[in-house]
């Protein structure tokens, strides 16, 4: 294909896969490898002198395009989210400072984009490849975090740490030139776009994008083909839910080869009923803006609902206890905050040096901020983030999602979510955010909390139960909790 093969290029390696196989497919429109590398090219041709480019992340073949045209140029991608609001979008845009915007010809771009010298990219042009100075320490992409805990950082993910994480992962999930990949996810994020898009191409695959993910497109494109499903934990839960009443579904997805689940917890319910009703596991993986990909389930491993498997080849992973103190025991119960070090690590967050030297530890370990157990056979169970879900309460320190998957087992709930709040007694007091199957009949506290404490543990059950009609959610259906917290 022409592009560079050293190891720190993220675009592809290993073998160049034959110019006529089909690379990217949305909707109507797809490219060969040779049609993706002459018109990656091109964009390469146009960006080479820019410092930093902006990619319109529109569900479309010009976003891989452009992402993979800066690439090849050496020159950092910043993916936009076209969701964004004003507000949102205007902070990457000023904290970043793009020189460009890569967009699809055509696009209407919001406002705050109109002082941004705009490239049309053209799918069908062609250009020479330049030269890739690139090494693989520079920057590749600039991502901005998902803002569940505060205002999106845009973490520098060196060349190095796609390249990593692309390989850690083709080892786990043994991909290869044959995987097509079902791809439903926004293009903004690393699962959508390190993943979804760069993931399949270093090994030669392809990957067809659904535009917006329905149960019926995955239907379709594994049954004409494709070998994996990557998906958040919405959209399980909605094939989860859709089951029942779609044996075509279940039929199909039994054809795939890997069904892989992450960005959040998947709750076991929704793992069991897929099991159930196709007698596949759904694969979890860990993962997050700063560090690409930690740990995952391999093929070849066991999946254990509620676990997120193992430490990924090249990762370092520990638990550290409160005190700072690494935690060795694998009992399942002692929990510790995960930190991370190896070549899958972003750099540190643009423009923030405070907050980048305080995500790491002296000896550069970087502090995820998410809090976990770890199971005798060495799986990693992730209890959630430090500092929401983490409850301490009555000299417990209990975890929002085992209780989140318990509730998620009534009949009456059909969404929950888990919040601490304080309580003069207690310190915190447990909180159920429900939104109930029956709205007419929502299940009451006495309910919950003894459905709860027959479950898990008497200090487990929720002291208050407010009723919501939905949960308040980002982009890639994470539960906001601030927004819970802020009533
Ligand atoms: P911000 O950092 O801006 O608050 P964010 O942490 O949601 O937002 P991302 O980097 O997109 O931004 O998400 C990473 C986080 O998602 C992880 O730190 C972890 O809390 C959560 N996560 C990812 N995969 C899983 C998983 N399989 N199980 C549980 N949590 C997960
Ligand atoms: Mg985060």
């Amino acid at each position: 294909t022409g592009a560079p093969t050293e190891t720190g290029t993220p675009a592809q390696a290993g073998p160049p896969p034959g110019a006529e196989r089909p690379a990217l497919r949305f909707g109507e429109r797809s490219l060969t490898y040779a049609e993706l590398a002459a018109a990656a090219g091109a964009v390469a041709d146009r960006v080479r002198a820019a410092r930093r480019v902006a990619v319109w992340a529109a569900p479309a073949p010009e976003t891989a395009v452009g992402v993979v045209g800066a690439l090849l140029a050496g020159v950092p991608a910043v993916p936009l989210n076209p969701k964004s609001g004003a507000k949102e979008l205007g902070h990457i845009l000023s904290d970043s400072a793009p020189d460009l915007v890569l967009t699809a010809p055509g696009a209407k771009l919001p406002p705050a984009l109109r002082g941004t010298a705009r490239v049309d990219v053209d799918v069908r042009a062609a250009g020479a490849v330049p030269d890739d100075r690139a090494g693989d320490g520079d920057p590749a992409l600039i991502v901005y975090t998902s803002g569940t805990t505060g205002p999106p950082k845009g973490a520098v993910l060196p060349r190095r740490a796609v390249a990593a994480t692309l390989d850690a992962l083709a080892d786990a999930w043994r991909w290869t030139g044959d995987d097509v990949l079902v791809h439903g996810l926004p293009l903004f994020h690393v699962h959508g776009l390190v993943l979804g898009v760069l993931g399949p191409l270093r090994r030669g695959g392809s990957v067809r994008h659904l535009g917006k993910f329905t149960t019926e497109g995955v239907t379709r494109e594994l049954n004409a083909g494709a070998t994996m499903l990557f998906g958040v934990p919405t959209m399980y839960h909605r094939i989860a839910e859709a089951l029942p009443a779609d044996p075509e579904l279940a039929k199909a997805l039994r054809r795939a080869r890997l069904l892989v689940s992450g960005s959040a917890a998947l709750p076991v319910h929704d793992h069991e009923r897929i099991a159930a009703a196709t007698g596949r596991r759904v694969i979890e993986r860990y993962g997050m803006t700063e560090t690409l990909m930690n740990t995952s389930v391999r093929v070849d491993g066991k999946a254990r609902p509620g676990t997120v498997g193992v430490p990924l080849p090249g990762v370092g992973l520990r638990l550290v206890a409160e005190d700072g103190a690494p935690i060795t025991a694998c009992d399942g119960e002692t929990v510790g905050e995960i930190q991370v070090r190896g070549p899958n690590l972003f750099t540190g967050y643009l423009n923030r040096p405070d907050a980048t030297a305080a995500a790491f530890t002296a000896d550069g370990w970087f502090r995820t901020g998410d809090v976990a157990v770890r199971d005798p056979d060495g799986c990693v169970r992730i209890v959630g983030r430090k500092a929401t879900d983490l409850i301490k309460s009555g000299g417990y320190r209990i975890g929002a999602g085992e209780i989140e998957n318990a509730l998620l087992e009534h009949p009456g709930v059909r969404e929950a979510a888990v919040t601490g709040e304080p309580d003069p007694d207690l310190g915190e007091r447990i909180v159920a955010w429900i939104v109930p199957a029956d709205p007419q009949a929502p299940p009451g506290l006495d309910e919950l909390a003894g459905h709860v404490a027959r479950r898990l543990a008497p200090h487990k059950r929720p002291r208050v139960v407010r009723h919501l009609d939905a949960l308040p959610r980002n982009d890639m259906g994470k539960v906001v909790k601030r927004a819970l917290a802020d009533g």
